[in-house]
């Protein structure tokens, strides 16, 4: 594991500047220019003062894995200029209020989910983005979709009116070694392409890379990275 040094909030501008020069150079790499690469800055945690600190500091995109401890903090941020995603995986019993609060879902990955997200997108009168997250590795995980299922339920997700469909999400393994991760963005990358193709739909969202991995992800492809640590230090253990 990579260790971070322990930083208060008015580091992460100095933060936000060193990752900012790694994306510039990763996209690089990769023949892109860095405006291609949005950084999600994962507030999952924080406060909402550090919230403040990094919407001030230009990022306009949120990442949070929870509904409620979302719901909590939003109204405390109110009039700040930014978009929230849920990245954490959604219990079908939140998906209603998650259409509500939330301006896109990057952890659909059920028939069942996108159902629900319709019905709420229907609603409240809006279409929802969402991106379907697939699970890539043998490892257990409670979310994302399997390899094999992703087709059918990208069809399912095509089906319903009131969700539009924008790309993959992955979160990989957490390996020592990162270079381990590569086969993993390369994988989620063809996947995109394979369904871009198929379903003649544009999908121009690939959200993968974290912290300890954002440039590897980078250099195959991501187009978003989420970042918590990188921006604002370790997170407190859950007692
Ligand atoms: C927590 C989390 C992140 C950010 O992780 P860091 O290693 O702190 O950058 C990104 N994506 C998801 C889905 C997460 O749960």
């Amino acid at each position: 594991m990579l260790k971070f040094p322990s930083m208060s909030p008015s580091t992460t501008a100095a933060n936000l500047a060193n990752v900012r020069t790694r994306i510039s150079q990763a996209a690089a790499r990769s023949k892109r220019p860095a405006s291609d690469i949005t950084l999600v800055a994962v507030t999952k945690t924080q406060p909402v003062e550090a919230i403040l600190e990094v919407v001030a500091a230009g990022l306009h995109v949120l990442g949070e894995n929870r509904v409620q401890e979302w719901d909590k903090k939003r109204d405390d941020l109110a009039p700040a200029n930014f978009r929230c995603h849920l990245i954490g995986h959604l219990q079908s019993n939140k998906a209603r209020r998650a259409a509500t609060i939330f301006d896109r879902i990057d952890s659909l990955d059920s028939d069942s989910l996108a159902y629900r997200l319709e019905a709420g997108a229907v609603a409240e009168e809006k279409r929802l983005p969402v991106l379907i997250e697939v699970h890539l590795s043998d490892e257990p995980s409670k979310s994302g979709v399997p390899e094999s299922d992703l087709d059918a339920l990208a069809d399912s997700v095509n089906a319903c009116l009131h969700l539009d469909l924008q790309g993959l999400m992955t979160v990989p393994p957490l390996l020592d070694d990162v270079e381990k991760v590569r086969p993993y963005f390369r994988r989620l990358r063809e996947l995109r392409d394979a369904l871009r193709t198929r379903m003649k739909l544009a999908l121009p969202v690939l959200s993968m890379g974290m912290s300890h991995d954002f440039e590897i992800a980078i250099e195959e492809g991501a187009t978003e990275i989420r970042l918590g640590t990188a921006l604002f230090g370790p997170r407190a253990k859950k007692p």
